[in-house]
C-alpha cells in the first residue's frame, strides 16, 4: 500500500505557521512581536554558516552526535520478521533526544541577546536538557514543573537544581505539564524583553513547531545516511512515539519525500481508549486550540481539556503537534497507540533481548514494532527511534513488572 504524498511537506509551515488547517499563532497580543522576532532571528541563523558551525560542534562534542544506528539482531530473531534497527538517541548527553533542541534554541537565545531562559517540563527530561545548556552558557534558568510531576520525578528535579536551575512548582489544576506550560507562558509575557522560552516539543505557537522540528531533523538525516551505508537502501518503515511529536518529526521529516518509506507514530493508549484514561489524540480527539496552536486535542463536549493518563509522563499531554495533525490528515503518516501494558511489555522485552533499557516513552514505539514486525518479511527494514534511556523509569516500571 503506497502512502499518499503530502504536498511538498518540506515547504511547510507557511509564513504564519500553518500546516494545512493546523498550527498558527494563537497567543496574547504581547507575544506576537517577540514570536516574529524569534522567527526572523531563526531565518537569519539558518543562513549563517557560523551558526551551523557552532551548532554542529556542540552536537558532536557536547551532546555526542552522531548517535549509532544499531541493528537489534537478537530482538529481530525473537520477533521473526523485518530487520529492526534502533536509532540510539538514548546515548546522547542527558539521556534523550531533547538536548538537540535545547542546544539549538540556546544558541538562538544568545543571538537574540537574551540572558534568562525559561522552560516547562513534564517528566523532567526537557527541564534537565534546558538546565544543562543554561549551565553550559552561563544563563539564568527557571523551569516550571507541576507538583505532581516533581514528586514522580524527584531525581530530575535534583539534577536540574544541581546544574543551577530554579525549579518552580506549579500546583494549579492537574499540577502536571499543561499547567506548567501555562505558567511558563505567563512568565514570558511579563519577561520577554530579556527572556527566551525554550519550548520542549514540536508544539505551541509558530515558529516553535518549525524550529523544534528543524533542530531534531538531525535524527532522520543521520538515520538516512546510516541505513544507506549499512543496507544500501532506504527503510520500509519508520516508527516513533508521539507526545508533542518532536522525536517523531525529527526522524520522519527527512524521509517525507521518499514514497516507499512508510511511517507510523505511536501515541499513549494508557488504560485503553476510555475518556480520561489515555493520551491518544488521534483516537477520538477534537479539533481545537491549546497553548498557541490549532490541532487535535482531548476535550469534553463543552470544549474543556480532558484529563489524560499514560504510564510515561513524556507522552501524557492533551494536544499533538500541528504538523502531525497535518501528516495524519494527508495520510502520509499513520498513527496508532500502545497501552501502558503493551509499553511495559516492550520495555521488558528490549531489556531482556538486547541489554538496552528504553525510556517508557520510547517503549511505546517499541510496542508498535512488536505488533508489526512479525507480519513483515525478513528482507524488510524497520527503523525505530529509541528516543531516550530508561534509567529514570526503572523504579516505576518495577512496580508493574514484578512477576
Ligand atoms: C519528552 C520525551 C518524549 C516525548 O516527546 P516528543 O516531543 O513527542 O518527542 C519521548 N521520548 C522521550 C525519551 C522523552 O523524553
Amino acid at each position: 500500500m503506497p502512502p499518499r504524498m503530502a504536498p511538498t511537506s518540506s515547504s511547510l509551515p507557511d509564513a504564519h505557521g500553518h500546516f494545512g488547517r493546523f498550527g498558527g499563532m494563537f497567543v496574547p497580543e504581547t507575544l506576537m512581536a517577540p514570536l516574529q522576532e524569534l522567527a526572523t532571528a531563526y531565518e537569519q541563523a539558518k543562513a549563517d554558516p557560523a551558526f551551523h558551525a557552532e551548532l554542529d560542534g556542540l552536537l558532536a562534542d557536547y551532546a555526542g552526535r552522531p548517535t549509532p544506528l544499531y541493528f537489534a539482531e537478537r530482538w529481530t530473531k525473537t520477533l521473526g520478521g523485518a530487520r529492526i534497527y534502533l536509532k540510539r538517541e538514548d546515548l546522547l548527553h542527558t539521556g534523550a533526544h531533547k538536548i538537540n533542541n535545547a542546544i539549538g534554541q540556546i544558541l538562538l537565545a544568545k543571538r537574540l541577546g537574551k540572558t534568562r531562559i525559561i522552560a516547562e517540563t513534564g517528566a523532567g527530561q526537557h527541564g534537565v536538557a534546558t538546565a544543562t545548556v543554561c549551565a553550559r552558557f552561563g544563563m539564568e534558568c527557571v523551569v516550571y514543573m507541576g507538583q505532581v510531576d516533581m514528586d514522580r520525578q524527584a531525581l530530575n528535579v535534583a539534577r536540574m537544581r544541581l546544574m543551577g536551575a530554579e525549579v518552580r512548582s506549579v500546583t494549579a489544576g492537574q499540577a502536571t505539564l499543561k499547567e506548567a506550560v501555562n505558567e511558563a507562558m505567563r512568565d514570558w509575557v511579563a519577561s520577554v524583553e530579556h527572556t527566551h522560552y525554550i519550548l520542549g516539543s514540536a508544539l505551541g505557537s509558530h515558529p516553535f513547531p518549525m524550529i523544534v522540528r528543524d533542530f531534531h531533523r538531525v535524527i532522520g538525516i543521520e538515520a538516512r545516511r546510516q541505513i544507506l551505508e549499512k543496507e544500501g537502501r532506504l527503510p520500509d518503515l519508520l516508527i516513533a512515539c508521539v507526545g508533542g511529536g518532536s522525536n517523531a518529526i525529527g526522524l520522519f521529516h527527512p524521509f517525507l519525500q521518499d514514497e516507499s518509506v512508510r511511517m507510523l507514530g505511536i501515541e499513549a493508549g494508557g488504560d485503553g481508549i476510555i475518556p480520561e484514561r489515555h493520551a491518544a489524540r488521534f483516537q477520538g480527539g477534537k479539533l481545537g486550540v491549546l497553548q498557541g496552536t490549532k490541532t487535535w486535542l482531548l476535550a469534553n463536549a463543552d470544549g474543556q481539556i480532558e484529563l489524560t493518563h499514560s504510564v510515561s509522563a513524556g507522552l501524557d499531554y492533551a494536544a499533538v503537534g500541528p504538523e502531525h495533525a497535518y501528516l495524519q490528515e494527508s495520510g502520509r503518516v499513520q498513527y496508532d497507540y500502545a497501552t501502558d501494558t503493551e509499553a511495559l511489555a516492550a520495555f521488558k522485552q528490549l531489556a531482556h533481548t538486547e541489554g538496552i533499557i528504553p525510556a517508557l516513552e520510547s517503549a511505546h514505539a517499541l510496542a508498535g514494532v512488536i505488533k508489526i514486525a512479525p507480519s513483515m518479511n525478513p528482507h524488510q527494514l524497520i527503523i525505530a527511534n529509541l528516543s531516550g534511556r530508561g534509567d529514570k523509569d526503572v523504579e516505576q516500571a518495577s512496580k508493574y513488572l514484578l512477576d
